[in-house]
């Protein structure tokens, strides 16, 4: 009783009795997960699933269903269709009884540990859990907002609608025009993917439009992630064809001529312009006060993924502050969830949290149609540290560029979605 009181008096709603999985309403323990992508599907599977179905999880999404940003540049490419990289919610509510509300959170009250829906309704939690990934920072290049929202200068960085817009775009481009990608300063979200869907653009215009040129205009100095397999892949598949340009950081666009503006460097126009913008935590993480990192980012308690800002709510994926070598990833949100699930079961039925979690990743990339590039690495907690380090030689990256990795890379994939949503 005594126990009750004190937590009552800290304002804490529920906690967990050791006799096994119960709030102190008595109601069973209640875990609310914003967003159902990488991050967000895994953790409210996965809290089903070791808690033996004794925790209810709620599950908030506005989409009907879930579309992978892995494999979706091979749909600018014309090897995969969008149904292809779409996967329905279906498993999570009747195999794992997830309780899904399609709606879009809009405020988050961590006092009264409720949240607010843009339809009005309210839903009160426990533990909160937001996966809520990126947001755009638009302030950052003058002019692309208003673009992007008159379709002319997409980003297709959130798989989906706009994953087919910009295939459109690329299909209607004539035969010796010019697409051009233009990515932000690290971090931002898939350290690979840029340089991947520059390649794969390269392959298909090699295939179908011969005279035509992909330009990278990156604001950082150099390729940001296996940078000697994708110059290699470059030179040796595509030649002139691709061209690589370092430190061009983008800060307007002009719709009306495709334009785009840079710091330093000369304007660039070309016929398809994709800017990626730089990037921050999803916005409801960002109003609720969380991204307490450079006002962009959410820093975590790495052992349970809880917001250093606001106590039982906790923060998974592409919105958090990454510990060193962590890249914002589908494989990384997903070793998130599982470690953030494992935390959550085992404070919510009074079990110790492990001390020592470990997280895994792995980014496979395509360099034309059939050859994969991979980098892979293990993480492990260090206690004295209270971060996430990688293990020395625990992971690397390709020898070689190789068909045989792209028949791995479409069993990562189906394994993945099948590990989040299955
Ligand atoms: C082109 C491309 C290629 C990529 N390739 C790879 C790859 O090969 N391997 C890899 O591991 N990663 C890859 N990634 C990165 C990967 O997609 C992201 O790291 C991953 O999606 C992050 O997961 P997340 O759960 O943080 O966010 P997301 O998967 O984006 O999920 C966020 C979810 O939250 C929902 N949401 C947002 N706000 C709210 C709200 N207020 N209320 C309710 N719901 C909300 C959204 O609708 C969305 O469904 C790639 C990304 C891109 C763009």
């Amino acid at each position: 009783m005594q126990r009750r009181q004190l937590m009552q008096g800290l304002g804490l709603a529920a906690v967990a009795t050791m006799s096994g999985c119960a709030s102190l309403s008595g109601a069973r323990p209640q875990v609310l997960v914003v967003g159902a992508g990488w991050g967000g599907s895994t953790v409210a599977k996965y809290v089903r699933m070791l808690s033996d179905q004794r925790v209810d999880v709620t599950l908030v999404e506005p989409n009907e269903a879930f579309v992978s940003c892995p494999i979706s540049n091979l749909v600018l490419s014309g090897r995969r269709q969008l149904a292809d990289i779409t996967h329905r919610y279906d498993q999570l509510v009747q195999r794992h009884g997830v309780r899904l509300v399609r709606g879009r959170v809009e405020a988050v009250d961590p006092v009264q540990r409720r949240v607010r829906l843009a339809d009005g309704s309210t839903l009160a939690y426990d533990r909160l859990v937001l996966a809520p990934g990126v947001d755009m920072m638009w302030d950052g290049v003058q002019g692309l907002q208003a673009a992007h929202a008159q379709g002319r200068i997409l980003h297709g960085w959130k798989a989906g609608p706009e994953t087919v817009a910009l295939r459109r775009q690329l299909q209607a481009m004539r035969d010796g025009g010019t697409y051009a990608i233009v990515i932000p300063e690290a971090p931002y979200r898939c350290p690979p993917g840029p340089y991947e869907r520059a390649s794969v653009i390269a392959a298909y215009f090699k295939r179908e439009k011969p005279r035509s040129k992909v330009l990278i205009l990156d604001a950082n100095p150099d390729v940001t992630s296996k940078g000697p397999l994708f110059k290699k892949a470059w030179a040796e598949v595509y030649g002139p064809m691709l061209e690589y340009r370092s430190q061009h950081k983008a800060v307007a666009v002009d719709a009306a001529t495709n334009t785009v503006k840079f710091e330093i460097q000369d304007d660039v126009r070309a016929d398809v312009l994709n800017v990626l913008p730089p990037m921050r935590a999803g916005d409801i993480a960002v109003k609720t006060g969380l991204a307490n990192a450079n006002a962009r980012w959410c820093h975590v308690n790495f052992l349970n993924f809880e917001s250093t800002v606001a106590p039982h709510v906790h923060v998974i994926g592409d919105s958090i502050q990454i510990a060193q070598g962590m890249p914002k990833s589908g494989h990384m949100a997903n070793s998130h969830a599982k470690v953030c699930a494992a935390a959550l079961v085992a404070d919510l039925t009074g079990l110790p949290v492990n001390p020592h979690p470990m997280l895994t990743n792995v980014c496979m990339s395509f360099v034309d149609d059939e050859h994969v590039i991979h980098v892979a690495s293990v993480h492990e907690y260090v206690p004295t540290q209270k971060t996430f380090r990688t293990i020395g030689g625990s992971g690397g990256v390709s020898d070689v560029r190789s068909d045989l990795e792209a028949v791995y890379t479409q069993g990562w994939a189906r394994n993945i979605w099948s590990d989040m949503l299955g």
